[in-house]
């Protein structure tokens, strides 16, 4: 008989300090980890109480013993997480691993492969590298889970039980490794040649960012608007702060963020596109340039191109009534349109254009929107022309041949289920069914079938039914089924 105290504590002695130890192993049939509540009272005595143990079984696809333990720690240190959280007066907590591949791996800042750094950034997060340490594998209980273990060989085994002996010890007598070099199946998992990415911001105008934003990020990554305005947004945060100009930003991107990074991307793209247009207004000398001539091009406050238009007396926005002008042949603004389309839920070229023109000017606006929709999966899946039915192929020979019913090609299949009433009494039965051909009910050459009753769907009647057939018909060359169970067992 095992007695397990409920207790975490001995009775009538006060805890001086209180701490989770986990200890993790693991074999090439499973990994387990478990865990410990060490206690030392005011007397200096020490207990030890088993708290929580996982096991899990290796994963079908091969793995490294070092791997494995891996694995093991990563739910030691999974499962001190859900623990901790549950005990209030927890002064310390410390991992025991037997694999110095496993933990060099944790307290090491290589890079390693994907694998592993995977799993050695998730331990990371759940616990602080310096408490891992080392234990030999014959003090670590959690060998009897990862082994496996039969419950009678338990009983007896203060180790699992109660922890290794060295934990009812001072903390001078605990096993210490200080260094932590990298042995050979580290050094497998180590990526070398690592090519180190350098991004430099070189700034010497503070109107850095609007003029080449468009040269910082590559629109053509990013699907939508949206997306591309938020990036963008985090991106002049980065700025910002790495020129100190604010260190206080709200944690979600703001409306006027989105609204100030539109503004960056509509002034870089006048300025790649329009940059006659500018100078002209800039220097204010030389011949006028065409467009400035035939929209009434003007710099507003903002150093944005917009078009003059007829409508200024009107009761419109700023916006509208000057909208900016943008040019036809630029990926931002195929995502501009395709936003805007969406916008007006899809709804067709003249409405896209409509609602654009409420703040924007496309050059060959038309041209540029009816590309974009015709391009739209939504758009195509509703007006796109229904899918044209195939060319029915030729019947197979079995289906055209002349021969007499039930000779050749015979297909069977049940049916049902039915009630026959005999003699007053109703009984249920199914229809074991001939046909002539492959298939039910639709022989091309003699629509000839042949039906039998059964009682059930059985093997046995089955078999009955198809000696009364080839008792009444002959056998057939062939006997076509589908996979049903019965007919597959009648083969046997
Ligand atoms: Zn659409």
């Amino acid at each position: 008989m095992v007695v397990v105290p409920r207790c975490y504590f001995v009775l009538g002695k006060r805890p001086e300090r209180v701490e989770l130890h986990g200890f993790s192993d693991a074999s090439e049939h499973a990994y387990a980890a478990v865990l410990y509540l060490r206690t030392r009272y005011s007397d200096k005595s020490v207990s030890m109480r088993l708290v929580a143990s996982k096991t899990k079984v290796a994963p079908l696809k091969k793995q490294t013993i070092p791997q494995l333990e891996l694995l093991g720690a990563l739910i030691l240190a999974r499962l001190t997480k859900v623990v901790q959280g549950l005990i209030s007066n927890l002064n310390g907590q410390f991992f025991w691993v037997d694999s110095m591949t496993a933990l060099c791996w944790i307290r090491n800042d290589k890079v390693w492969k994907q694998y592993v750094q995977h799993r050695v950034d998730e331990i990371r997060q759940l616990s602080d590298r310096e408490l891992w340490r080392h234990c030999s594998g014959r003090l670590n209980p959690a060998d009897f889970p990862s082994r496996g273990s039969m419950a009678s060989e338990l009983i007896d085994q203060v180790l699992w039980w109660q922890g290794p002996h060295f934990l009812r010890e001072s903390t001078t007598n605990w096993p210490t490794i200080e260094v932590y070099d990298l042995n050979h199946e580290a050094q497998m998992e180590m990526v070398k040649n690592i090519t180190p990415i350098t991004l430099s911001l070189v700034s010497t105008s503070s109107t850095f960012v609007c003029q080449s934003i468009k040269e910082l990020i590559d629109c053509k990554k990013y699907g939508g608007l949206n997306r591309l305005l938020r990036v963008t947004s985090y991106v002049t945060r980065f700025i910002k702060k790495c020129r100190k100009q604010t260190n206080s930003f709200e944690p979600f991107i703001s409306h006027s963020e989105m609204n100030q990074s539109e503004l960056l991307w509509i002034k870089s793209i006048q300025r790649s596109f329009f940059a006659r247009e500018i100078q002209y207004f800039r220097s204010c000398s030389g011949p006028c340039p065409l467009l400035v001539k035939q929209y009434g091009l003007f710099l507003d406050n903002q150093e944005v191109l917009r078009c003059k238009g007829r409508l200024n007396n009107s009761s419109l926005c700023l916006l509208s009534k000057n909208p900016a002008i943008l040019p036809h042949d630029d990926y931002f603004v195929k995502l501009l349109v395709l936003w805007a389309h969406q916008n007006v839920k899809h709804s067709g070229v003249a409405d896209t254009l409509t609602y654009l023109r409420e703040r924007f000017w496309i050059l060959k606006g038309c041209q540029v929107v009816r590309r974009v929709v015709k391009s739209c999966t939504v758009c195509r899946k509703l007006e796109g022309p229904s899918y044209s039915s195939v060319t029915a192929p030729d019947l197979p020979n079995e289906r055209v041949s002349d021969q007499p019913p039930f000779t050749t090609h015979t297909g069977v299949d049940f049916a049902g289920s039915l009630y026959i009433s005999e003699k007053n009494v109703s009984e249920k039965v199914y229809i074991c069914l001939y046909s002539n051909i492959y298939g039910l009910f639709t022989c091309a050459s003699t629509r000839a079938n042949h039906l039998e009753l059964t009682p059930n769907m059985g093997v046995d009647s089955f078999l009955l039914a198809i000696r009364r057939f080839s008792s009444r018909r002959g056998l057939p060359a062939t006997l076509m089924c589908d996979n049903a169970k019965t007919f597959q067992s009648s083969e046997n």
